[in-house]
């Protein structure tokens, strides 16, 4: 006799489920993206106490309902994020979204969500050349030594740093875009969608952390640690999830950093070293 993994209740001989559960669950994710949405759409107004109901009635578990209600903000700063940067007023409603729904920083952050919308907003002031004030929270302590007047941006985790060996068999993007162009000019987030790095003629070098700062991109792991002036940078490579950096130099070999925001620290270093 199996067990439904819907409701738990017996399914019957060589059966998972009920099919009256499956129904319920999958209508019931459904409506809560509709209902949260509405916030959005204004067409309803809805409470977090409802949408749980939804949950607790349709057997999606409480993890699951997170992620529709972070989904749900991420579909539309991406949205919002279409037509250009982030605006205050849109910023404002994102905000909303959180606090009438009383979502903490964490339930939205879980895929990077809230990071996105902050780093929109760290991008909008910059282009708009608003003094950007940090947003970043760090816990313990940062193996990077910055200068005295060199001010944090943000940080990435978990980066894989790759290295092109042979300089002469690089010839700049090969995966179909290529954003090389004046500085003071910013790129839609639709323009990074479906190019990830190709790891194919770079070699894996290390893994750690990249920060941003106003001045630097630093990189630092266990073997290898180093920083670059944005000044020195001749030319950036935009991937959707990474970047890559040739600096100024003849000796200098393409480094491609894979898992940042490519959207994020493409359009902040073309800006920033303006
Ligand atoms: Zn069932």
């Amino acid at each position: 006799m199996g067990k439904c993994l819907y409701c738990q209740k017996s399914a019957g001989i060589f059966k998972k489920l009920h099919k009256e559960c499956e129904e319920k669950y999958l209508n019931g994710r459904e409506l809560i993206k509709i209902k949260s949405n509405s916030f959005f759409d204004k067409s309803e107004v809805v409470e977090i106490v409802e949408l749980e109901n939804i949950a607790d009635n349709s057997f999606i578990p409480y993890n699951e309902f997170e992620e529709i209600m972070e989904n749900t903000f991420t579909d539309n700063l991406l949205n919002f994020l279409d037509d250009g940067t982030l605006d205050d007023k849109e910023e404002d409603v994102l905000g909303e979204y959180m606090e009438h729904f009383k979502l903490t920083q964490e339930q939205l952050n879980k895929n990077d969500s809230l990071g996105k919308m902050v780093r929109a907003s760290i991008l909008r002031k910059l282009l708009n050349g608003e003094p950007s004030s940090n947003r970043l929270n760090i816990d313990g302590n940062l193996p990077f030594k910055f200068q005295k007047s060199e001010e944090l941006i943000w940080l990435f985790q978990n980066v894989e740093l790759y290295e092109q060996r042979i300089k002469t068999t690089y010839e700049g993007s090969s995966n179909g875009i290529s954003l090389r162009i004046a500085k003071g000019v910013y790129y839609r987030t639709s323009s990074f969608r479906g190019h990830p790095v190709k790891t194919t003629n770079i070699v894996p070098i290390a893994s750690g952390m990249v920060a941003l700062t106003n001045k630097h991109i630093y990189f630092s792991s266990g073997i290898k640690n180093f920083r670059i002036n944005y000044v020195k940078i001749i030319t950036l490579e935009p991937y959707s999830d990474g970047i890559g950096i040739t600096k100024d130099g003849v000796t200098a070999k393409p480094q491609v950093f894979k898992n940042v925001d490519g959207w994020f620290c493409y359009n902040f270093i073309k800006n920033i070293s303006e």
